[in-house]
C-alpha cells in the first residue's frame, strides 16, 4: 500500500477524553472512530489488525477441530424466555421491537441459540463430541463503556460451545479450549494467564479467565510470579488426546493465579513472599463448563448407546476479539506509539523514502515494494512529499515492527537502513539483504 493512496487519518493532538494509552493510540493512529458511546467504526488500519486477530482465532480453533459457523446478531425474546434469562439479564440487554411488535434483542451471547440449533438436529450420541463456534458482534449496554474498544457496547467476540455426552468428555473439551487459547494468545505476542474465576450462579470449579497483566486492567488479580515463566511455545499437543490436554491444563493452572472473586488470602500466603504478586489484568477470554443446565431447558437430549435419553454436557468459551487490540497495545507500546507484535501487525514492513522525487530513491523504494509483494508480504510505502521527521513519527505511531529507510546518501554506498521498532536499533544493508532479513522473520512465525 502506498501511504499517499491510503486512508490513514492520523491525529497530531492527543484526544482529551481518552484515558488509557491504547485508546489514545488507536484514535491517534486513525484505527477507530467513535460513533456513539462504546460503538466504533473500524477505520482501515484498525480493521486490518482486527482481521489478523480474527484469522489467528479461526486458525487455532480449527486446528483443534472446532467448527466455524455464523449466527445472527438479532435474536428473539422467546428463545431467552425458554432459558429464563430474558428477565434475568437486566438492563445490559438491548431490547428491540420489530414492526409487528415482536420482541427481539441484540445478542449479548449465544448459549440459547446454539443449544436450540443442536437440540433440533442432534439426536444421537454418534454425532458427539461437537464444538461449534462463531465470531460475531455482540451488544451489551454496559453502564460505563470506556477505554475505547476495551469496554465497548458493541464488540466482536469469538464464542464457542461444546456438546458432549458425559461430564468427562466435556471436561476434555474444556482442557482442549485452554490449550488452544494458550497458543492463540502467544501467536498475538501476548502472555495471557489462565486464572481461576468465579462461575457465578451456575457454580462449579470449572471456569478460568485469561488475563493479560497491565496496570490499566479492570480486574484485580493475585498470582504466584512463577507462573509468568511458563510459555506454551511450539509444543505439539494432540487435541484429541485427553491425557495430553489434561497435562497442559495442570501445568498452567497448578500455580496460584486467581481473580479477586476467587482470591483466598490464606492459600495465597502459603506462597513464598517474594513470589506473591497482586496486580491488574485485562480479561481477554474465559472458558466455562456448566453441565446440562441449558440442554435441559432448551431440550438438547440425545439417545445413548444403551438407548436412553441423556441431556448434553455443555461449556461455553469466549475470546474478546476486539478487546484484544487494546490489550495488545497496552502490553506493547512506548512513548512514540504502538509496537505491533509481528503476528498481528497491519503491514509487515514500512518503507520510508527520505527524498521523494529523487529518481534513484524512488526507484529503490519501488523495487523494495515489488520484492516484498512478490514474497506475499505487505509493505506500507510512505511516498508522501513530507519531511523525514514527520514520516518517522507516523511510522513510530502506527507501530510497524520493521522499517526500511531509503535515501540518496545511503544508496550511493549501495545500502538502505533496516530499523527495529521494538529496540530502535538500525543496520545498514543492501536492499536485497534487507528484504531477505525481513522475509526470514515472518517466515519463522
Ligand atoms: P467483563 O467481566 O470484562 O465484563 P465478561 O466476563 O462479562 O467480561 P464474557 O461473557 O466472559 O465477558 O465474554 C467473553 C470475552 O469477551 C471476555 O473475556 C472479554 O474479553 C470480552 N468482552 C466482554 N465484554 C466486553 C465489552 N464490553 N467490550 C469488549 N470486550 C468484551
Ligand atoms: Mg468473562
Amino acid at each position: 500500500m502506498r501511504l499517499s493512496r491510503y486512508f490513514l487519518p492520523v491525529l497530531k493532538e492527543t484526544p482529551a477524553d481518552a484515558q488509557i494509552v491504547s485508546h489514545r493510540y488507536m484514535l491517534r493512529a486513525g484505527m477507530i472512530r467513535q460513533q456513539s458511546a462504546g460503538i466504533y467504526s473500524w477505520l482501515p488500519l484498525g480493521f486490518k489488525v482486527l482481521r489478523k486477530i480474527e484469522n489467528i482465532v479461526h486458525e487455532e480453533q480449527q486446528r483443534v477441530g472446532h467448527i466455524p459457523m455464523l449466527m445472527p446478531t438479532l435474536q428473539s425474546a422467546d428463545l431467552w424466555r425458554q432459558s429464563g434469562r430474558y428477565d434475568a439479564y437486566g438492563p445490559e440487554m438491548l431490547r428491540i421491537k420489530d414492526r409487528h411488535d415482536r420482541e427481539m434483542l441484540y445478542g449479548p451471547t449465544n448459549e440459547e441459540m446454539i443449544t436450540e440449533i443442536v437440540a433440533n438436529y442432534v439426536t444421537s450420541y454418534k454425532a458427539l463430541p461437537l464444538t461449534l463456534y462463531h465470531i460475531q458482534w455482540k451488544f451489551r449496554d454496559e453502564v460505563r463503556p470506556r477505554f475505547g474498544v476495551m469496554r465497548g457496547r458493541e464488540f466482536l467476540m469469538k464464542d464457542g460451545y461444546n456438546f458432549d455426552l458425559t461430564k468427562e468428555d466435556a471436561l476434555h473439551a474444556y482442557n482442549r479450549h485452554l490449550v488452544s487459547y494458550l497458543r492463540t494468545y502467544e501467536r498475538m505476542g501476548l502472555q495471557a494467564i489462565p486464572m481461576r474465576a468465579d462461575s457465578g450462579p451456575i457454580g462449579g470449579d470449572y471456569t478460568h479467565e485469561f488475563l493479560v497483566l497491565a496496570d490499566t486492567g479492570e480486574s484485580e488479580v493475585f498470582y504466584d510470579s512463577a507462573i509468568t515463566d511458563l510459555t506454551f511455545g511450539d509444543r505439539e499437543v494432540d487435541p484429541n488426546d485427553k491425557a495430553q490436554c489434561q497435562a497442559v491444563l495442570e501445568e498452567f493452572t497448578s500455580r496460584y493465579a486467581r481473580t479477586d472473586e476467587t482470591h483466598d488470602e490464606a492459600v495465597f500466603n502459603e506462597i513464598p513472599e517474594e513470589r506473591r504478586r497482586s496486580a491488574r489484568g485485562i480479561e481477554v477470554g474465559q472458558i466455562f463448563y456448566f453441565g446440562t443446565e441449558y440442554s435441559e431447558k432448551m431440550g438438547a437430549y440425545v439417545q445413548t448407546a444403551e438407548g436412553e435419553k441423556a441431556p448434553l454436557h455443555m461449556g461455553s468459551h469466549g475470546i474478546g476479539v476486539s478487546r484484544l487490540l487494546g490489550a495488545i497495545i497496552e502490553a506493547s507500546h512506548d512513548d512514540k506509539g504502538i509496537i505491533w507484535p509481528e503476528g498481528v501487525t497491519p503491514f509487515h514492513v514500512g518503507i520510508v523514502n527520505l527524498k521523494q522525487g529523487d529518481d534513484e530513491a524512488d526507484a529503490a523504494c519501488q523495487s523494495l515494494y515489488d520484492a516484498f509483494t512478490a514474497l506475499g508480504l505487505e509493505p506500507l510505502y510512505d511516498d508522501r512529499d513530507e519531511r523525514a521527521g514527520g514520516k518517522f513519527a507516523t511510522m513510530d505511531l502506527i507501530g510497524l515492527p520493521w522499517r526500511i529507510t531509503v535515501g540518496p546518501r545511503g544508496l550511493k554506498n549501495g545500502v538502505v537502513e533496516l530499523t527495529s521498532r521494538r529496540t530502535g536499533e538500525s543496520e545498514e544493508l543492501s536492499p536485497e539483504e534487507a528484504v531477505k532479513r525481513v522475509a526470514a522473520i515472518y517466515a519463522a512465525l
